[in-house]
């Protein structure tokens, strides 16, 4: 458990472990609450997934795709 900032109130928020992470589709690590202001939801995770690197030139068409099959 971490103290991190509110995000509606910026008082100090609590942190728990999403139970669900890894099942489904849950993707935050944590949850958060505050007890100021009551607010209640998932925590940004701490570090985002680098945007993935440009995918390589796709051959367009079913030559291409051929071409690709056979490595020319
Ligand atoms: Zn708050």
């Amino acid at each position: 458990m971490s103290q991190v900032r509110c995000p509606q109130c910026g008082g100090k928020a609590r942190t728990e472990p999403n139970p669900y992470y890894g099942a489904g589709l849950a993707v935050h690590v944590e949850l958060l609450h505050c007890a100021a202001c009551g607010y209640s939801g998932y925590r940004e995770n701490e570090t985002e997934s680098a945007p993935a690197a440009t995918p390589p030139v796709a051959r367009s068409g079913l030559r291409g795709r051929i071409a690709a099959l056979f490595g020319r």
